[in-house]
């Protein structure tokens, strides 16, 4: 049977952003601007998006298009967003620490007609754009920008003259069909590829976790979020806004995180619920600085992105006598897999599947394992995203022809359900919840003119609590025997050439062979075989 068999009460998500299920009154912030204070209401948002729909076909948009938006947390980002998916058109939010070649990777597969950057990346924006033939016409700024460089977005593509637009109406199959977001990631190998998310997906995500997380229970608990994580990963847009503003939650965004400015706005806005990832999680375990701050508002906190310690969680639910509860999940997924329920809340586990998925755990030829038996996770559901754009080849590689997501994640299950996870075999790392493709930086390296072969591996830091890139490079004939100057300035050049999660923060060891299959295919395990090796002889 086919996953999109399930219908739902709405076809497009921003419909159900706005369907206020909360009741809440319309002169209420649904967001504010922790640093400047600056809020949108309700009603401020049903007409920003209503506008910014008529503007964008004004401005000669049509449905199918692809708007980019690169900037840090805003609290404009929920008004463009559903703005863009208002009007059938896709929104592609980029990360902020970007370099131009990976931006304009970006702005390439996306084929994006319009940019929307923060005034500090405007630089970086217009080479990317250059660089793909966007002219300076369709470049907007998120807030004003001090040098005047480019317009302000509202300024141009939001039209106050005529009557806002309702959301496009859509067919259930219109629903399946429209790329709602289209957020980057490596998957299970290879560079990062474009995911195209379905309103569909969402609302099925939204809909289904809601239902399992019983979080529209309680609707005399007034719910305030903290908007800390970014909101160009699916994590943060899931979290904080599809299911936020279905709960008439109000969002504190936060621009840039520090743990003084988490906890400074936990105090001042008595804050509730947060979305968080295990570095923030760790800050506030262990950072003296946090005692000085009330954090007794804190009730709710989920945490996922990357794994975390059941010593950190019991820590933390001591400390702060708030529900932390893991979720796990990916990009492909919309994001949820597994989540956690205060009911069945253990600090070893990830948490039990999200309703509407099916799960089966398989051995390496693909046979169905039993309870606490580790293998791949292969997952199937209405919140499986349509594929990779214009990459029928990565697509096929991630869903078989039976429909089931390989996620290159080793878990296992329990008796009762709860899912653990042991182990990833994909190229992945993750860098504090970011994606790390390996590929990518042996590219880079390969480009290095001290460099003859590379490869990349992950390694977990323990001080940090988070995994770090580390490359293992062999020298040009030539340069042998200059190894321990070569190791610093390969990881600088490189270092100078990718966005800043992707440093090889591992640093860079000098070997004489890169581990190769006969097939030439890095042999990844055998590089982690002679880093654990290396570091049992220090
Ligand atoms: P992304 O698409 O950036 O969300 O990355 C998805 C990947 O992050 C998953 O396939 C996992 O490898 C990892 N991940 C996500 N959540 C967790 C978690 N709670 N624990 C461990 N790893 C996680």
């Amino acid at each position: 049977m086919s996953m999109y068999t399930k219908k739902y009460k709405f076809t497009n998500i921003v419909d159900m952003m706005l369907s206020n299920p909360m009741g809440r009154p319309d002169h209420e912030p649904l967001f504010i601007d922790a640093r400047t204070g600056e809020s949108i209401t309700q009603y401020h948002l049903h007409r920003l998006i209503g506008c910014l729909h008529a503007g964008l076909l004004r401005f000669g948009l049509k449905r199918g298009d692809t708007v980019c938006f690169y900037s840090p947390n805003n609290i404009n980002m929920a008004p463009v967003y559903a703005g863009v998916m208002s009007a059938g058109m896709t929104i592609s939010p980029a990360n902020t620490s970007y370099v131009a070649s990976e931006l304009q990777r970006q702005l390439e597969v996306s084929e994006a007609k319009i940019l929307i950057a923060h005034p500090n990346n405007l630089d970086i924006a217009f080479e990317a754009a250059a660089a793909v033939g966007i002219p300076r016409s369709s470049i907007f700024s998120v807030i004003s920008d001090p040098k005047k460089r480019v317009p302000v977005w509202s300024d141009v593509l939001v039209d106050f003259d005529q009557p806002a637009l309702p959301p496009i109406k859509m067919t259930h199959d219109d629903s399946v069909n429209t790329v709602a977001y289209l957020c980057f990631s490596s998957g299970t190998t290879g560079k990062s590829k474009g995911v195209m998310t379905s309103h569909y997906n969402c609302i099925a995500m939204v809909q289904e976790s809601a239902v399992f997380s019983g979080l529209f229970a309680d609707p005399s608990v007034k719910k305030v979020i903290l908007g800390v994580i970014p909101l160009y990963h699916f994590s943060g847009i899931h979290r904080v806004f599809n299911v936020g503003i279905a709960q008439g939650a109000t969002t504190v965004i936060v621009e840039k995180y520090s743990v003084t400015t988490v906890c400074e706005t936990i105090q001042r806005f008595k804050v509730t619920d947060m979305p968080s990832a295990p570095p923030i999680i760790i800050h506030l375990v262990n950072n003296p600085k946090v005692d000085n701050y009330d954090m007794s508002s804190l009730k709710a906190l989920t945490v996922g992105s990357a794994p975390i310690a059941a010593s950190v969680v019991t820590r933390f639910q001591e400390k702060f006598k708030a529900a932390l509860m893991q979720g796990y999940g990916m990009t492909e997924v919309s994001p949820a897999i597994t989540y956690q329920l205060p009911s069945f809340a253990r600090p070893d586990s990830i948490g039990r599947l999200v309703p509407m998925m099916k799960a089966k755990i398989v051995d390496p030829e693909g046979n169905e394992l039993g309870n606490n038996q580790p293998g791949e996770l292969w997952v199937k559901g209405p919140n499986v995203m349509i594929g990779y754009k214009s990459n029928k080849e990565a697509t096929d590689g991630a869903i078989d022809k039976d429909g089931w997501l390989h996620t290159g994640d080793v878990v296992k299950r329990d008796e009762e359900g709860n899912f653990f996870i042991v182990d990833r075999i994909k190229e992945l790392i993750k860098y504090k919840g970011f994606q790390v493709a390996p590929v990518e930086l042996e590219s880079v390296l390969m480009q290095c003119p001290h460099v003859a072969d590379a490869g990349v591996i992950g390694i977990y830091d323990e001080s940090q609590g988070t995994e770090i890139p580390l490359a293992f490079v062999t020298l040009p004939e030539k340069l042998k025997g200059q190894e321990t100057v070569l190791a610093s300035k390969i990881k600088e050049w490189v270092d100078e050439r990718v966005a800043n999660h992707k440093r090889l923060r591992g640093g860079v060891r000098i070997i004489d062979e890169i581990p190769k299959s006969a097939a030439g295919k890095i042999l990844r395990r055998d590089m982690k075989a002679i880093y654990d090796k290396q570091q049992g002889q220090q």
